[in-house]
């Protein structure tokens, strides 16, 4: 088996008790079989601990989880910020989804592909102390590959490197962050027109402009139309207000940025958005570090559904969703905005929304709206970021920067476990709320 992973999450530690916002808090904690089963026999000895594990424990249909307390923590979560049963039991016994968590492997056939998820603050931190590219390790093993019947294993081969340009695309500092967005929703509608002919062989000659070393690899835009660009965002906005919130605050957070875009005209929306790209000018790698997450994560999915350009189109869309989000926080912080400030952006939506299966599916299935055809995105999306007291300037582009700027020291923890990645269970579906539609 070929396993592709991320070289930066090699350098993963969990911050234990130091957490700032632990994943020990979260609606349902599902035991696997191996860990009941030893917990069992703790049980079996029936002292205090095991009377609590047993009060602590339900079971319905044959599947154990734990009883959450009523704030959403996990009833093994101590005072300290650690974990009871680690603690007391040692890291072999603790359940799988806390033993892998943040990281996750996705499989196809003979390849596994392993990520982290952005909802963990420590992932977050390393993330966005790293301006580089992401590195991606390739290792190969023994393991027999695992057989699914609906994987499309002619297009597997053929997607991989589709998959990868996009990847590379996402990085490619020498386009804008609208410019990128364009190039990959247009080739994204090409790539998915070629599934749906089920062409396969005609994905080479897709790409073949970018390897060639055109950063657009041909793709234009159009016409700007500004109307159009910050209409696009008002619904997108507006659209982020009606989803579930399971923190009160963050649901407030959304609802406050929204009343702050609202009554702004377009020429100041225009000013905002203009003003904040120029301040976020060598920091846009932070957005396109969002993108190559959901691309990486996702677009392989393709080859059990045939669904490619909805996957690009989400993780485009939400990409300028949190870089709107963090231009209204950035206006409303006195024109601030820390990588802090954005750590926590990113982390919040990718546990509120990207996490839950309820509004992602909802998400597609607004996206795929009239609201958001092709051509109205390219519209909006072809008008240039440009400085507003230079009408000639260029528009801002990132510095290259090829150094980490300073990898910050993880606020050291009195007491740090260890998480060195751990390959998951094979994952055999489509994402959560099946990505539908097409280019419009
Ligand atoms: S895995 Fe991440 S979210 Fe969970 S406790 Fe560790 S640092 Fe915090």
């Amino acid at each position: 088996m070929i396993i592709r992973s991320l070289a930066l999450f090699d350098r993963f530690k969990c911050a234990g008790s130091a957490c700032r916002d632990t994943c020990c808090v979260r609606d349902k904690l599902v035991l696997d079989n191996k860990t009941y089963f030893e917990y069992q026999r703790v049980i079996a000895k029936g002292d205090a601990f095991g009377r609590r594990m047993v009060a602590s424990i339900s079971e319905r249909n044959g599947v154990a989880s734990f009883r959450m307390r009523d704030n959403g923590e996990c009833p093994f979560l101590m005072r300290n910020g650690l974990c009871e049963l680690y603690v007391r039991l040692g890291p072999d016994r603790i359940c799988e989804t806390c033993r892998k968590f943040p990281t996750f492997a996705k499989e196809y056939g003979n390849y596994r592909e392993i990520g982290c998820s952005f909802s963990c603050p420590e992932v977050l931190r390393l993330v966005l102390t790293h301006p580089e590219k992401f590195e991606v390790r390739v290792r190969e093993n023994d393991t027999e590959p695992v057989s699914f019947s609906n994987l499309n294993a002619k297009l597997l081969p053929l997607i991989y490197p589709v998959r990868d340009r996009f990847l590379e695309i996402a990085q490619d500092k020498r386009n804008t962050l609208r410019k990128t967005a364009t190039v990959l929703l247009k080739l994204a509608a090409e790539v998915q027109s070629v599934i749906d002919r089920k062409a396969y062989d005609e994905l080479a000659s897709l790409i073949a402009p970018f390897e060639a070393g055109d950063p657009m690899g041909g793709i234009t835009g159009e016409e700007p139309d500004a109307e159009v660009c910050e209409v696009l965002f008002e619904k997108l906005l507006k659209l982020h207000t009606g989803f579930e919130y399971k923190r009160q605050e963050n649901a407030a957070r959304i609802s406050r940025a929204y009343k702050t875009l609202r009554p702004e005209s377009f020429e100041e929306r225009r000013a905002r958005e203009l003003d904040f790209a120029w301040y976020m000018n060598n920091r846009v790698y932070e957005y396109r570090k969002w993108l190559f997450y959901l691309l990486h994560r996702d677009l392989l999915d393709v080859v059990f559904d045939g669904k490619f350009y909805p996957r690009v189109r989400f993780a485009v869309l939400t990409t300028l969703c949190l870089f709107e989000l963090g231009s209204l926080e950035w206006k409303s912080r006195d024109k601030q905005f820390t990588p802090q400030n954005q750590e926590e952006l990113f982390r919040n939506y990718a546990r509120e929304i990207d996490d839950n299966p309820k509004n992602v599916a909802r998400l597609y299935k607004k996206l795929n709206g009239s609201a958001y055809a092709l051509p109205k995105l390219i519209l909006a999306l072809s008008n240039p970021i440009k400085k507003p007291t230079d009408g000639a300037a260029a528009e801002p582009l990132e510095e290259p920067v090829e150094e980490p700027i300073g990898e910050k020291a993880a606020e050291t923890p009195a007491e740090t476990v260890e998480t060195p990645p751990v390959e998951q269970a094979p994952a055999d579906e489509a994402p959560d709320g099946s990505p539908d539609g097409s280019p419009q």
